[in-house]
């Protein structure tokens, strides 16, 4: 056998224990960019070497043969196919000059309909005069599983059709999927009972999807969007593009995803495609893998037709995101000292571009994670970047590594990096710490928290600003700050005269910052935003809360016993009191403003924002609303009282809409609130 036909042997017999761990057991081993991978491989194989193509490639099938499947078997009525993938612009630029031979002018005359890509399973959903008559899987495209009884107990699918029009005889096709929520949900309750747990929402879905019980499927949180239809035979349709066809289903009573986009041009859908996985796709409630670009005109769709053996139509092709999963070299472990003295380990990597993004640091959480991991600075490692998510490192690719000359085993430190004092552990704690309160990290850290926005708030004022000022000696801690003037500042490098006077003025202004502010900016251990307000507006007064027991401030709803001794303790500090006591000389405010609770407009009403407001910022948007006696909280319920909606609301917003809460906008909530 030659290379190439032991490789495209090697190929199909990988593809295809994939695909069984994939649709049968719903258990995969391979990444779907990996699979996607070797199939293309084998595809450009086949392409190049005809001779090499054999009669079962899965090249020439969809899905899997369900002939070992535990469940009754059901001839589709019009088979159901797969899509081609476009991984870049370029691929589908490719896809639409192949589509151009066949349909000239017209392929883009017809304009383009744009999908979401669910990451579900496939089904097909019969109705006979409206009626829900069978449920079936994909299988092989002519014959799926009978899955009848567990599509009959999804809500989402309607037992009868609403409106009118529908054919007598229909397959409704669709996609079945699980929200990250229900997901997550079904998986803790796995975790309980001692069960595995499933791998992603799709494999969640298809799983439950193909229980042999119906009620253990009724359990499942499971979902399902329409997004296609095929009648046996020569139908003629009221209507002529497939957005029409959607609106159709959404008629009659099949959901349809949001998010759909009718394009003119290709340049609209590349950018359709790019908003929806830069920013669409990381507000969205469920797993989608792409999107699906789709010719709209139903006659140019029917001109187009599909490829040899039917497996793909030319008129539709996914268009799938970078793989959020990259190799790159691990360069180094840097080692930063947090403001409370925590070590923490950061990976410095090889810049990788993944999903348009170029990462070149990547978490690493804590040294034993390191060591469980086996990582070792030189290894090529896997990182993942989800939506806005941190990158995180996988792990390391141990056949990488040269078996000549393996990298070493890294070893956590067992001093401080900046200022060498020999580090502690603290016990059932995997923080590593520096206990040097004096350690020149954690004053640079500690100052850079103080100085925040959502601290007091002194703009101007950049890391690399405070590091200069620090290693000038012009700064220590937060109370000298304030010493700081124009004069000194401005004969520092880089320093402009103009720099140092609004600098000046920033910290000026900073002064009147309520106490709630400067409690957050003090770095108190365990005290973030909301607890530091918790206190200010108890005890009104630093003075208050510095003489306040333990037993007082945990009497605080919401604080708990170890936030109240980490107070206690705080306070109890010498230098901590001496160091308030310099910022209330210097002319800080130390007091918390009174609230007018009883008249607030907003009080006791819970509110949810959601997406990106035109003018407030999130921390201003939830002041003002606390401000006037209203409560910010994160998720949708039954308890909220209204959201309000910003540019790019996702899944919050559905939330809303499907609990019927009222939903407004800034200008509303600015109304509301006498601004
Ligand atoms: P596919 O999932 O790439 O695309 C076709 C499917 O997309 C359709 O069957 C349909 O169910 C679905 N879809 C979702 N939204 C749609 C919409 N709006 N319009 C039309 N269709 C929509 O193709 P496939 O043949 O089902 O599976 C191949 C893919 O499955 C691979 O590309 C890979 O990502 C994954 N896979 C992974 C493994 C693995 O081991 N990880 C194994 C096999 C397959």
């Amino acid at each position: 056998m030659s290379d190439k036909a032991a490789r495209a042997a090697w190929l199909r017999e990988a593809l295809e224990r994939a695909s069984h761990e994939y649709y049968v057991l719903d258990r995969p081993s391979l990444g779907d960019a990996e699979y996607d991978r070797l199939f293309h491989e084998l595809k450009a194989l086949e392409q190049a070497h005809p001779e090499l193509r054999t009669a079962d490639s899965p090249t020439l099938r969809v899905g899997i043969d369900v002939g070992a499947s535990h469940l009754a078997k059901y001839a589709h009525l019009v088979p159901m196919g797969s899509l081609s993938n476009a991984f870049s612009d370029d691929d589908l630029e490719s896809w639409a000059a192949s589509g151009r031979d066949v349909a000239g002018d017209d392929f883009d005359r017809s304009g383009f309909c744009c999908e979401l890509k669910i990451d579900g399973a496939a089904v097909s959903l019969t109705y006979r005069d409206g009626v829900l008559a069978t449920g079936a899987t994909r299988g092989n495209g002519s014959v799926g599983e009978d899955v009848t009884a567990n599509v009959r107990t999804i809500r989402d699918i309607p037992l009868r059709l609403a409106g009118a029009g529908w054919p007598a005889l229909i397959e409704i096709r669709g996609e079945v999927y699980m929200t990250f929520d229900g997901f997550e949900k079904m998986n803790a309750e796995r975790v309980k009972a001692g069960e595995p747990v499933f791998a992603n929402p799709r494999n969640s879905a298809a799983g439950a999807l193909r229980q042999k019980d119906p009620t253990v499927t009724a359990r499942r949180p499971l979902r399902f969007f329409g997004y296609a239809f095929a009648v046996p035979g020569a139908a003629t349709l009221p209507f002529a593009s497939q957005w029409e066809l959607l609106d159709t289903l959404a008629s009659w009573g099949i959901p349809v995803a949001p998010h759909r986009r009718q394009c003119a041009s290709l340049a609209e859908v590349h950018a359709w495609a790019h908003a929806l996985e830069t920013t669409h796709r990381a507000a969205l409630a469920f797993a989608i893998d792409g999107g699906v670009v789709k010719v709209n005109a139903l006659a140019t769709q029917a001109d187009l037709g599909s490829t040899a053996g039917g497996r793909e139509p030319r008129w539709a092709i996914a268009r799938k995101f970078a793989p959020d999963v990259a190799e790159t070299r691990l360069v180094n472990i840097e080692i930063q000292v947090g403001r409370t003295g925590v070590l923490t380990p950061r990976a410095v990597l090889e810049p990788v571009e993944i999903g348009g993004t170029t990462v070149t640091y990547a978490t690493l959480h804590n040294f034993d994670l390191i060591a469980e991991k086996d990582l070792r600075i030189g290894d090529v490692v896997q990182v993942k970047r989800a939506g806005e998510v941190i990158p995180q490192v996988l792990g390391p690719v141990p056949e990488k590594r040269d078996p000549r000359d393996p990298p070493k085993p890294f070893r956590a430190p067992t001093r401080c990096p900046e200022c060498h004092t020999p580090v502690v552990r603290v016990a059932d704690e995997v923080a590593v710490r520096c206990p040097n309160e004096c350690c020149p990290a954690r004053h640079l850290e500690e100052l850079i928290h103080f100085t925040a926005r959502n601290a007091m708030d002194i703009r101007g004022l950049s890391e690399q600003r405070v590091r200069q000022l620090l290693e000038a000696g012009l700064i220590s801690d937060p109370a000298t700050l304030y010493d700081l003037t124009e004069d000194v500042m401005e004969a520092l490098p880089r320093f402009g005269e103009k720099s140092a006077q609004q600098l000046v003025a920033a910290i000026e202004a900073s002064k009147a910052q309520p106490l709630s502010r400067l409690l957050f900016g003090l770095g108190i251990p365990d005290v973030g935003e909301e607890t530091a307000k918790l206190l200010a507006r108890r005890f009104g007064t630093a003075d208050a809360l510095q003489d306040a027991s333990t037993e007082e401030i945990e009497a605080i709803h919401g604080v708990g016993p170890s936030i109240a001794a980490s107070v206690s303790r705080w306070f109890a500090s010498q230098e901590n009191r001496a160091l308030l006591k310099a910022l209330a000389r210097r002319g800080v405010n130390t007091t918390e403003p009174k609230r007018a609770e009883a008249e607030g407009a907003l009080l006791g009403k819970k509110i949810v924002i959601t997406g990106t407001l035109p003018t407030l910022g999130r921390t201003e948007a939830k002041e003002l609303v606390e401000g006037a006696g209203g409560k910010v909280t994160d998720s949708v319920s039954k308890a909220t009282d209204f959201l309000v909606e910003g540019a790019d609301a996702g899944s919050k917003l559905e939330k809303a809409r499907a609990l019927g809460i009222e939903v407004i906008d800034e200008a509303e909530l600015l109304r509301r609130i006498g601004r």
